[in-house]
């Protein structure tokens, strides 16, 4: 994975990296492994117990060429749902590892409000899973940004977490700077589609000096969770006007808001 930041520079060292790995691997032998959703016991880190599995609402193909919603039956490679037909997407495809409900909802949880980052590595592997359509060494790999406030209370951002782990597995390039959000939007929770797309409408910018990451590339946009597609519909606008070839979107849930999927 190659990763560009603005300063040229990686966080971490080879010695913190591999610091925090013997740290883990002691760990690990100390403590059993545990679920990566109810943190029930279980024999092999990094997976989920056999309930969890049972329940993760996984997504599975056939599904809408454009928005990645499943059908009950296939009807064909580039099938397209009414809502694609009658409302098509600013991005090309949308992919995501499960319905927001269940377990994948506990771990997206988890990860944003509870400081569980160590999910975001197994999250990212199932999402290059997800996303293996579009995802190849050549993609250009940008988390949806947070406003540099919420990201100082929250003191990451679960999205790019996830964006350099899907870099990790698929061999892109990862910039988790290239977009940033020029205003403070308030939480989409509770808000309608409309107001949603009102809320987010010039909220989001591409570095001018980081456009060279963008023109004539095939970008693809990492959130948590994809639900009306207001927040990655404004960002897509942004990376287009700034000559990106195309966008792809790839969240780890997708809550669906029409019930297509429930
Ligand atoms: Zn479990």
């Amino acid at each position: 994975m190659a990763q560009v930041t603005v300063a040229g520079k990686r966080l971490f060292g080879l010695t913190g990296r591999w610091g925090r790995r013997a740290a883990g691997g002691l760990l690990d032998l100390l403590l059993p492994p545990r679920c990566l959703a109810c943190t029930a016991v279980i024999d092999q880190p990094g997976g989920l117990c056999a309930e969890c599995w049972r329940d993760m609402p996984f997504l599975e193909a056939p599904w809408c060429a454009r928005y990645g919603t499943p059908f009950a039956y296939d009807i064909g490679k580039d099938g397209l749902s009414p809502r694609a037909i009658a409302d098509p997407p600013v991005f090309e495809r949308a992919r995501a590892v499960a319905h927001y409900s269940g377990p994948a909802r506990d771990m997206v949880m988890a990860l944003k409000f509870s400081g569980r980052r160590d999910l975001a590595g197994p999250m990212g592997c199932w999402m290059a899973r997800a996303g293996r359509e579009f995802l190849d060494k050549d993609s250009v790999i940008v988390p949806v940004p947070l406003h540099r406030i919420r990201l100082w209370q929250r003191r990451f951002n679960q999205s790019a977490d996830l964006a350099r782990a899907v870099a990790g597995v698929s061999g892109g390039t990862y910039v988790p700077e290239l977009l940033r959000r020029k205003r403070r939007t308030r939480q989409q929770v509770g808000l309608d589609a409309a107001a949603r797309r009102q809320n987010v409408r010039g909220a989001f910018g591409v570095r001018e000096d980081l456009e060279e990451f963008v023109y004539g590339k095939q970008v693809v946009l990492v959130d948590d969770v994809l639900t009306t597609g207001a927040t990655v519909s404004a960002c897509t606008k942004v990376l287009k006007s700034a000559g990106a070839a195309g966008i792809d979107v790839l969240t780890f849930a997708n809550a669906d808001p029409a019930g297509v999927l429930s």
